[in-house]
C-alpha cells in the first residue's frame, strides 16, 4: 500500500495494487498548471481511496486535474481510461518507483534538459502511459 497527501494534509489517499512507472509530461497544460513539468504514476481507479475534499479543474475535454483547495497542491490527473494518475511528489514514499519516460517533449520548457537516455515521445504515447507491470 502506498500513501500520499497534499501539502497541508487536508487530502490524503492510500492506493494498492500495481503502480505504473512515473512518467514525466512536458505538455503546456502540465507546465502551466504545475509550474514545471508533471511526474506521475497511476493506479486503477478502484485501487485508490481518497480522503478529504479534492477540487477538480477541467483542463481539457478529456481530462481534469485534482488539487487541494486549501494549499493548492496538485494530486491527480483524471484522463480517459481506467487509471487515475497520481502526482509522484505527493507520495509519502515510493522507493520502488522510478521515472520510466517522458512524453510531450516537443512542448518542454527551454530552461531544462531531459535525460537523453530516457525513453521519450514528442507527443502522447499510449505505450508509455498505459498501465504496465508494477516495478514491485
Ligand atoms: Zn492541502
Ligand atoms: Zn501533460
Amino acid at each position: 500500500m502506498i500513501r500520499g497527501s497534499c501539502l497541508c494534509g487536508a487530502v490524503t489517499y492510500t492506493a494498492t495494487g500495481p503502480l505504473r512507472p512515473v512518467i514525466a509530461c512536458h505538455c503546456s497544460q502540465c507546465r502551466k498548471s504545475s509550474g514545471h513539468h508533471v511526474a506521475a504514476t497511476s493506479v486503477r481507479r478502484d485501487a485508490i481511496q481518497i480522503q478529504g475534499e479534492v477540487t477538480w479543474y477541467t483542463s481539457s475535454s478529456a481530462a481534469k486535474r485534482g488539487f487541494c483547495g486549501t494549499c493548492g497542491a496538485q494530486l491527480f490527473f483524471d484522463g480517459q481510461g481506467e487509471n487515475l494518475s497520481i502526482f509522484a511528489g505527493s507520495l509519502d514514499e515510493a522507493p520502488e518507483l522510478a521515472i520510466g519516460g517522458h512524453i510531450f517533449t516537443d512542448d518542454k520548457g527551454d530552461y531544462y534538459q531531459i535525460d537523453p537516455d530516457a525513453p521519450q515521445s514528442g507527443g502522447y504515447d499510449p505505450e508509455m502511459t498505459t498501465m504496465v507491470a508494477s516495478t514491485r
